[in-house]
């Protein structure tokens, strides 16, 4: 199967989720997530009309975007950055992404919005929100988050747009609704308190359906469109 097949698979299930919920499909963002796969599956996503791409790691990132600056693309591509965002590589990471996923504290929003100032440029953000209550998953605890979003929102070099959250390991999608629940209303609140943050988050290819039924606005998925070993629905 192609890459052209399983998009036009994929952007038919973003479709009918978002008949299902009542909403636009307009409205929702797909993000393919080309981690582990080299440019050439770039290539062939990008001749397929997709522009923009996460990546978790931000040396891998680099390599693709300098490969697209030597070879430039047919589109101009955003590249989001998923990952894990260690302090230390903030500095490198100025101007590069679009917008960044993975905000989990406070202190790297701090360090981000210092490297923007000494760099003079701004980084746009979500705030990821640990809705999965695991241990080992990163994120911002669901108490905190108003908080937390009321604070960065009033750093100058940084631009929040929303929230970011990953649901558990499930045996069914249907497992995961009420994470995606909780990020929605975390989401609500946000904009209640006056913080121009629409943007949500969620979903990858195992649970995008459900994210969309709640109220994703951006939705990650890899394995589904690169086809990877995972054999994820
Ligand atoms: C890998 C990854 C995805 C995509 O997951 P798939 O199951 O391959 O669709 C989405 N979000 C994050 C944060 C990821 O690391």
């Amino acid at each position: 199967m192609s890459f052209a097949t399983r998009l036009q698979e994929v952007r038919k299930i973003i479709a009918q989720s978002a008949e299902k919920a009542g909403r636009n499909a307009s409205d929702i963002t797909l993000v393919a997530v080309s981690k582990h796969h080299p440019v050439e599956a770039i290539q062939e996503a990008i001749q397929s009309g997709i522009s923009t791409f996460g990546e978790n790691r931000v040396q891998e990132a680099m390599e693709k975007q300098a490969f697209f600056e030597e070879h430039p693309p047919s589109l101009p591509l955003q590249w989001h950055l998923i990952g894990t965002l260690q302090r230390k590589k903030v500095k490198q990471i100025a101007g590069r992404f679009t917008l960044i996923h993975s905000v989990d504290s406070l202190r790297l929003a701090e360090t981000l919005q210092d490297v923007a100032e000494k760099k003079n440029t701004s980084f746009n953000i979500l705030l990821q929100v640990n809705i999965s209550r695991e241990e080992q998953k990163h994120g911002i605890g669901a108490e905190e988050t108003l908080s937390t979003a009321k604070t960065i929102a009033t750093f100058s070099r940084i631009n929040l747009k929303g929230v970011m959250g990953m649901a558990p390991r499930c045996n069914t999608p249907e497992e995961a609704r009420p994470c995606f629940h909780t990020l929605t209303e975390l989401s609500h609140l946000i904009r209640k308190a006056g913080i121009d943050a629409p943007e949500i988050s969620m979903g990858m290819s195992a649970d995008y359906p459900v994210a969309i039924e709640e109220g994703a606005t951006i939705i990650r998925i890899g394995s589904t469109l690169f086809q990877s070993a995972a054999g994820k629905a």
